[in-house]
């Protein structure tokens, strides 16, 4: 019996179970975000991939390679390098790897509708620890705590999330995603300062006027 086939195959079939949400949710026939078919890992250490969305209200989604998939949180004011801002990150459900490239549009009315930007990708180290002992990314998620240590274009440094609110009794989960105190604190604020896509250069009105389309994702030539 291939072990490494066999352990492959559950984690496919974990994966899968994982992505049903974000499959549920879209159209692959309207949108041109990714099925997340055939996920391979970046083979240089964890995946993360801000992006800026303009949807029914604007905010950033910061996902996070783990176990095969990226886990999400929409972080409304976006990532602040000051490690005095709490920023808001509402948990949304686990998105496909191959999701991290996708910079396009979403047709106006499916789910998400409106423009998506990749601001800012990398790689990260989980830092995560509790009381001096090392702590796998996925058990941190569940514990309400994970840090991690971002190799990105505009964002470097630790950053942590903390679960504030556990979603229990029909309340929305929450999160707040906050700086760590290190050499990479208090630099320029990226979100105001550098709001292009380090994927193309493009800025998020180009994004959608190239395919047609406004900022919420309506075919130009419509009235809006
Ligand atoms: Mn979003």
């Amino acid at each position: 019996m291939n072990r490494s086939a066999d352990s492959g195959s559950t984690q496919d079939g974990e994966r899968d179970s994982a992505l049903s949400e974000y499959r549920r949710r879209r159209d692959f026939a309207r949108t041109a975000e990714p099925e997340g078919a055939a996920d391979q890992g970046s083979g240089e250490g964890p995946l993360f991939v801000v992006q800026r969305h303009i949807a029914r209200r604007e905010h950033y989604d910061l996902r996070l390679e783990v176990d095969g998939v990226l886990k999400s949180w929409a972080v409304p004011k976006g990532p602040s390098t000051d490690p005095g801002d709490k920023r808001l990150a509402v948990p949304t459900e686990d998105h496909p790897l191959d999701y991290a490239e996708f910079e396009g549009t979403i047709p106006a009315g499916d789910y998400g509708g409106g423009t998506v930007l990749v601001w800012d990708t990398g790689t990260y180290a989980n830092t995560t620890a509790k009381k001096g002992r090392r702590m796998g990314m996925a058990e941190g998620l569940e514990h309400g705590h994970v840090s991690f240590e971002l190799h990105g274009e505009k964002l470097t440094g630790r950053f942590a999330l903390n679960r504030f609110r556990s979603g229990e009794k029909g309340e929305e989960e929450a999160w707040l995603l906050v700086k760590e105190r290190d050499s990479a604190a208090g630099a320029d604020d990226p979100v105001s300062t550098r709001p292009e896509s380090v994927r193309t250069g493009r800025g998020i009105r180009e994004v959608a006027e190239e395919e047609g389309r406004t900022l919420k994702g309506r075919p130009r030539d419509e009235e809006e």
